[in-house]
């Protein structure tokens, strides 16, 4: 069991209050970041700077996003509990655990193997138990789809349509899209078929790899 101290539960709710401020106000998704235990994804090395509002590294040259952008980005999902979501980059699963939280069943899908072996074996260890895939996630997963919402965790060139072909009517998929650098935050909702989107402001993610990402 990991320890949720009572200094960690204090540093996790001035982190829900800096969201609030920021201006992330569904309330379902500030719960949930003030349940998840953030600490819990550091090495001993960062384990300080667990509950700051930025992104760390987690090996493999990846990162855990930024708990705004996961906030953000699970904002404008309009999630329902029992949603069915992918989520594409794994990662340190912090952002699979947020989903969870809100009752969410999530399949998440990353690239590199050390993560996925990585994450696979220890986020269950802190209760949360999305179905866990190896491989390329711009191509969706086919074999489990339809997905009411999908969730892109790294910068796309592009909007991939193997993704938005894996979205029920009325889905949502939420995905950065852009250069290498800098990407427009884009919502894309399918609705009587055609794909209608919106677009929000700029984030900084690293690359999404793979057929329908970066070479
Ligand atoms: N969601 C993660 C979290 O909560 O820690 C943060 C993800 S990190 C910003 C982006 C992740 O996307 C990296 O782990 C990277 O290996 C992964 N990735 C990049 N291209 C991918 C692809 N085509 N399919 C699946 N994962 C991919």
């Amino acid at each position: 069991m990991i320890e949720d101290s009572y200094k960690q539960r204090g540093l996790r709710n001035k982190l829900v209050k800096k969201m609030r401020e920021k201006g992330i106000s569904d309330e379902r998704v500030l719960e949930a970041i003030g349940k998840v235990p953030r600490h819990a994804f550091f090495d001993a090395a960062l384990l300080g700077h667990a509950y700051e509002d930025k992104a760390f590294p987690i090996g493999e040259g990846q990162t855990i996003s930024q708990p705004y952008t996961v906030a953000f980005q699970t904002e404008k999902l309009l999630i329902s509990p029992g949603d069915k979501v992918l989520e594409i980059g794994t990662g340190s699963g912090y952002q699979a655990a947020v989903l969870l939280e809100m009752g969410a069943k999530v399949y998440t899908i990353e690239y590199n193997r050390k993560l996925y072996e990585h994450t696979r074996d220890f986020l269950p260890l802190l209760g949360y138990k999305p179905y866990f895939f190896y491989g390329d996630g711009s191509k969706g997963i086919p074999a489990k789809a339809p997905y009411d919402k999908i969730i892109v965790t790294a910068g796309a060139p592009g909007v991939p349509t193997a993704l938005t072909d894996q979205l029920v009517e009325n889905g949502i998929l939420i995905i950065p899209v852009g250069d290498r650098e800098k990407q427009k935050m884009l919502r894309i909702t399918k609705k009587n078929s055609k794909l209608v989107k919106e677009e929000f402001d700029n984030f900084a993610f690293v690359p999404l790899l793979g057929d329908q990402g970066w070479k």
